[in-house]
């Protein structure tokens, strides 16, 4: 007999309940199943196998530390399980509970089902501030603040696992998939995620709130812990609980009379809020698993599907639109899978108001792209920048705009988007403006070398802008917004600490 212990999105040792509470009940089993659903589905790139495959490494190492193995099977749930419980009689298993996409949804009903016919009980464990079957919003503020002050799960100092079938960790050509990587993806696992925790809260984080929205700067002031927080190799919980007690610190040697550099509780301030909205996103899928496919206000059905342009598509993924700004970000996503959130937003909303297409393919792309691709982040966050949502502001990046402000010298340009390495900063948002005989100069060809501007930014905006208020104005959507504010809006901050953003603060940064 022996308890399952069903590693999923938390490849982690450390705050894991499941394990904790499975290692003292007695013999366990703790498995990672390579799903092929999981594989196949449209977001999985391989970038996101190496993370995995890396956390795994680190979780054998840790696991056999305490005496146990790491069980590997390949296949369909619940067959794995079928199949496992023919080797082995199943007492329990225990889990973290997940908001996925829509497989892993579907796949987690057939658990249960098969779970139930055998009379096995299925514990479930949360792992962030998501409520399952939430009955309202009002009060989930402080239901958050509360399960992030929880006391941390210890580490089991000796789990007893039972001797089964070995089977070793799956290969990029054991699963059929493409061995492709981002070679500056961060690695995955849990000691480079505590690496980076500690350099956040040490050092980087002092200039956060200011450094956050520009790629260049926030690829330091920004915790980069989103892969981890993503698969697990940290908790929110611990995140969270070392950033407050980074606060105090800070806070108690002010007291005591020490400089501290006036930036940072202002940072802390912030980041807090970010691990706090990391759920609230996260909340609305949970609450809807629709909204991976359909809008948040069903109001605007029909805006876009009957619109969609393959050729925009497919140049918007390759970053050759011939907005700099948005190619250097799609470029860097090819080459690391992270760009900072403001760069995010403004791609999602380029794609979905400059390019008028439909935000579930572009959403789609994007998330394999992203190495954190965290489905109940990334959903809502992608009808939020293409205006569906219902109850948020309209807000249309100008790729020109944010090249000036978030990227002034040109360098981030320059580095993902080689073919512009010789244009002279003042030039680099609009190479097309280059006046014929500078470009010359300096062997530039223009609308040759890289491609002129795929839109105009001023008329697509208008079109968008004309369409989306067409609907905005509607007597169905304004009743339907309060109907979604009710149901997903963010209401007001947490008394003590402030940190939940005000219904209208959604997309604020
Ligand atoms: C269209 C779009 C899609 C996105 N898809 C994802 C996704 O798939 N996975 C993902 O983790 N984040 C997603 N985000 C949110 C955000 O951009 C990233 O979490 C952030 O850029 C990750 O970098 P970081 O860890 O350095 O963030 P930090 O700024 O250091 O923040 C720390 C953590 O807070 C959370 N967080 C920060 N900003 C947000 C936000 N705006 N909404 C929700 N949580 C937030 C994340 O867990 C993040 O790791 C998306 C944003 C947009 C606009």
């Amino acid at each position: 007999m022996a308890h399952l212990v069903w590693l999923k999105r938390d490849l982690r040792i450390d705050d894991h309940e499941a394990l904790a509470t499975a290692a003292a009940r007695g013999t366990c089993i703790v498995l990672y199943v390579y799903e092929p659903e999981y594989y196949a589905s449209p977001e999985f790139d391989p970038s996101h196998h190496t993370f995995i495959d890396a956390s795994l490494v680190e979780l054998e190492r840790d696991l056999a530390a305490r005496g146990a193995r790491l069980t590997y099977r390949y296949g369909a749930m619940p067959d794995v399980l079928d199949a496992l419980a023919r080797e082995i009689p199943i007492e329990s298993i225990s889990s973290h509970e997940e908001t996925g996409n829509a497989i892993t949804y579907a796949r987690d009903r057939r658990v249960r089902a098969w779970a139930a016919s055998r009379g096995i009980p299925w514990f479930e464990y949360a792992q962030n501030g998501v409520v399952r079957a939430l009955r309202t919003r009002d009060g989930w503020a402080k239901r958050w603040e509360a399960r992030m002050l929880r006391p941390i799960a210890d580490v089991p100092p000796r789990v007893v696992t039972a001797e089964i079938a070995h089977e070793s960790r799956r290969t990029f050509t054991d699963l059929g998939v493409v061995d492709r990587r981002k070679p500056e993806a961060l690695p995955g696992g849990s000691t480079a995620a505590q690496a980076l925790l500690a350099s956040f809260l040490a050092e980087r984080g002092v200039d956060y709130r200011r450094g956050m929205s520009s790629p260049v700067s926030g690829a330091v002031a920004c915790s980069r812990m989103s892969p981890y927080l993503a698969y697990g190799a940290i908790s929110l919980r611990r995140v969270y609980q070392a950033t407050l007690a980074r606060e105090r610190d800070l806070r108690a040697r002010k007291a005591d009379g020490e400089t501290i550099d006036g930036r940072w509780l202002g940072s802390l301030k912030s980041y807090s809020g970010r691990l706090h909205w990391h759920c609230h996103f996260m909340q609305k899928l949970e609450d809807e698993p629709a909204l991976e496919f359909t809008n948040q206000a069903r109001a605007y059905d029909g805006l876009r599907e009957n619109d969609f342009n393959a050729d925009r598509f497919a140049a918007w993924c390759d970053g050759r639109t011939g907005y700099p700004m948005i190619d250097a970000c799609m470029r860097s996503l090819h080459r690391g899978g992270w760009v900072n959130f403001r760069m995010r937003a403004m791609l999602m909303s380029f794609a979905s108001y400059h390019l008028w297409l439909h935000w579930r393919p572009t959403a789609v792309y994007l998330g394999s792209q992203f190495l954190d691709f965290e489905a109940g982040i990334h959903y809502p966050q992608a009808q939020m920048q293409s205006g569906t949502t219902g109850i948020n502001t309209l807000r249309i990046y100008s790729p020109t705009k944010q090249a000036l402000d978030q990227d002034p010298s040109g360098d981030f340009i320059r580095r993902y988007v080689p073919e512009l390495a010789r244009v002279p900063a003042p030039y680099i948002a609009e190479p097309h403006l280059m006046p014929p005989i500078l470009a010359a100069s300096i062997g530039y060809r223009i609308g040759v070398d890289y491609p002129l501007p795929i839109v105009d930014h001023k008329v697509a905006v208008a079109f968008a802008k004309d369409r989306i208020y067409g609907v905005r104005r509607g007597a169905e959507a304004k009743s339907e917004a309060k109907a979604v504010y009710v149901k997903h809006g963010s209401r007001k901050p947490t008394p003590r600490r402030q940190t939940a953003p005000r219904p209208a603060a959604d997309q604020r940064e």
